[in-house]
């Protein structure tokens, strides 16, 4: 009865081992089995009922069985913890002697690094930062700016409409009206920015970024803009850079003039990047038109104010040598990882 008992517990257990693929549905056969509360210990635990006589052949009989049991799970467990470790969590599988992961370091595009450090020198000398929309009104960008519809200077700024009243700005200055519009003076403002223009060759692109800097005060004179432009363009391009400004023409601004910079390749003595001239144009500036300031209700009589206005891509075509600005825009990593 009890040998017939333990012969079908070593038959059952091979059978359930046979299929076992992991080593934890391993572990609960054997604990099943071999545990404390085991098959095998309850059935031992009767070996007491049997007669005396049968009780040694039964005794071994059961030790043979249990041997044999435990050798089946040892046999069977070997190649399971060699194969299967990653169903161990305490056995992590880094090689540790494998280099280690570099993580990608990206850098600042050449046109903001311009941008951030025209601003800073802005800043620096107590222009406070504005910043307006890209999509914009006809009025801020056109008609607050004393240039009425049909006035032949739209003609120049390749406008892209989205309907009659809004446009993409075709410059920074309507940062103007818009500051003008909301506090009293003093003000000392710089906005940069994206502005769009229809037009695209080797020195213009349909987007490019400009900064507008403009100061409203009493008494403010072509003196204080010239000298504030000097300071700037020493900083940006050196302490010996020397300036001229040209008589120009801009509506929102009157006197008007280009300003140009002795040229930085060939300093003056004239090269291909300055046609010949020794002069670079870097920016447009101006005394702000009485006819602005009335549109935001200053009085011209006690107020004036300068405005000015330039290139970031312009800029950055100069410092780094750069003679097509379209490669700005290209994301062409082995130009930009230069800068
Ligand atoms: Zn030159």
């Amino acid at each position: 009865m009890l040998e017939e008992e333990l012969h079908r517990l070593l038959a059952e257990a091979i059978a359930e081992l046979t299929p076992i693929s992991g080593q934890k549905e391993l572990e609960a056969v054997r604990v099943r089995y071999l545990g404390r509360k085991g098959l095998l210990t309850q059935v031992l635990r009767n070996l007491g009922q049997a007669a005396a006589e049968d009780r040694p052949r039964l005794g071994k009989l059961a030790n043979e069985v249990k041997e044999q049991l435990e050798a089946r799970f040892v046999e069977k467990g070997a190649p399971l913890a060699t194969t299967q470790t990653s169903d161990d969590p305490a056995r992590p599988r880094t090689d540790l002697s494998l280099p280690g992961r570099r993580v990608p370091f990206g850098r600042l595009h050449p046109v903001t690094q311009i941008m951030d450090e025209v601003c800073s020198i802005f800043e620096m000398l107590g222009f406070a930062v504005a910043e307006g929309p890209d999509v914009e009104l006809d009025f801020y960008n056109f008609e607050a700016l004393n240039i009425p519809r049909h006035h032949p200077a739209r003609d120049m700024h390749d406008t892209f409409y989205v309907n009659d009243r809004v446009l993409l700005r075709t410059h920074t200055s309507p940062m103007q009206i818009r500051a003008m519009e909301k506090q009293p003076p003093p003000l000392r403002i710089i906005a940069p920015g994206k502005v769009y223009r229809c037009d695209s060759d080797i020195t213009h692109t349909p987007m490019f970024h400009q900064v507008e800097g403009f100061l409203v005060d009493r008494k403010v004179s072509f003196a204080d803009l010239k000298g504030l432009l000097a300071v700037f363009c020493q900083k940006m391009f050196g302490s010996t850079t020397s300036l001229r400004f040209r008589p120009s023409f801009f509506p929102f601004t009157e006197p008007s003039a280009e300003v140009d910079i002795a040229c930085v390749i060939c300093r003056g003595a004239g090269c291909r990047v300055c046609k010949q001239t020794g002069w670079l144009e870097i920016l447009g500036a101006g005394l702000i038109d009485p006819a602005v300031f009335r549109m935001v209700d200053y009085d011209p009589e006690e107020y004036s104010g300068f405005a000015f206005g330039l290139g970031i891509e312009r800029i950055a075509m100069l410092r780094y040598g750069i003679d097509d600005i379209r490669l700005f825009y290209e994301n062409d990593l082995r130009f930009l990882r230069q800068f």
